[in-house]
């Protein structure tokens, strides 16, 4: 596993200046990326960090407020004509920050602030670490800048990147960087990282990000079941509730019916048309979430395919 080889290079003391992750959304990239930072930056020199050390507590910290969204307390501006332009993440390790997508690109006066701080001497660790989060979406502009310093990392740097999308990555930057494939996670893996049971770690599919979401809405795998038992009050009840959902919160339901239809499939082969037809429908209906369909009224009338 992923962790396995990175513990290694990191006892040899072979950790490359550019790193590139990659695999799957909720393979579980971004965590590691900062699991591993804490390591680098130890200030007791162990293998994913001491825990102890102010260098272990600052990125603990950073990595909480991060998986918990409250990415607004991270985020660091630059002062640009008189506007507040956004560039990276920080919190108060001085020697690391993460870039994120603005919108939705990496643009180049975020890597153009990031080769400032590549430059610039450690001040609490022995190193910096540069976190790049989705690093598909830089610009041609930003791939191209961020190029010359993986070309040539500061010795006292370490490059990060993370991408569930390789194949958007420019070629130049695969072969600048180490590249770790992340295959996902098993069921006793996620039981343990995301402290969920075995069911929720099986409905998980492999993603970590999964299981946690999972774990937070533990109820709506109770609403799926209720729903699949298609009482009309019922299906209304829950119909009406979706609509008041958050898009994640809404998808997540969606791939739980859709699991648990697929199960019923599985046992039930006569019926397996019907099935798939409503799986059919079910799919389509998860493509028109972020156009803002009308949600409840899909779910009843899929209930309304359950009974036929
Ligand atoms: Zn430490």
């Amino acid at each position: 596993m992923e962790r396995v080889f990175l513990e290694k290079i990191f006892k040899l003391g072979r950790v490359p200046g550019g790193l590139l992750f990659y695999g799957k959304e909720g393979s579980g990239k971004t965590k590691t990326a900062l699991d591993f930072s804490k390591g680098l930056l130890c200030q007791n020199k162990i293998t994913w960090g001491c825990g102890e050390c102010p260098s272990c507590r600052y990125i603990s910290e950073f990595t909480d407020k991060f998986f918990k969204e409250e990415i607004e307390d991270l985020k660091v501006y630059e002062d640009k004509d008189g506007k507040k332009q956004f560039v990276y993440l920080m919190g108060e390790h001085p020697d690391f920050i993460m870039v994120i997508p603005h919108g939705n690109y990496i643009k180049i006066d975020q890597i153009r602030k990031v080769k400032e701080f590549a430059h610039i001497k450690p001040a609490l660790s022995k190193r910096k670490v540069i976190i790049v989060d989705d690093a598909h979406t830089m610009t041609n502009q930003s791939a191209n800048a961020i190029l010359k310093v993986l070309e040539e990392p500061p010795p006292d740097t370490t490059f990060i990147l993370t991408t569930n999308k390789r194949s958007a990555i420019l070629p130049t930057i695969l072969s600048r960087t180490f590249q770790v494939e992340f295959k996902g996670f098993s069921v006793p893996e996620i039981k343990k990282l995301a402290g969920v049971d075995e069911v929720l770690a099986r409905l998980s599919g492999g993603s970590l990000k999964k299981a946690i979401l999972l774990k937070e809405n533990r109820k709506l795998v109770e609403k799926v079941t209720n729903f699949l038992k298609n009482d009309p009050l019922e299906v209304f009840k829950i119909a009406t509730e979706f609509e008041k959902w958050d898009t994640d919160k809404q998808r997540l339901f969606l791939d739980l019916l859709e699991h648990f239809l697929t199960e019923k499939a599985l046992k039930d082969r006569e019926n397996v048309e019907q099935y798939s037809s409503i799986l059919d429908k079910i799919r389509i209906f998860k493509e028109g979430i972020p156009r803002g369909i009308n949600g409840g009224l899909w779910l009843v009338h899929i209930s309304s395919q359950l009974s036929s």
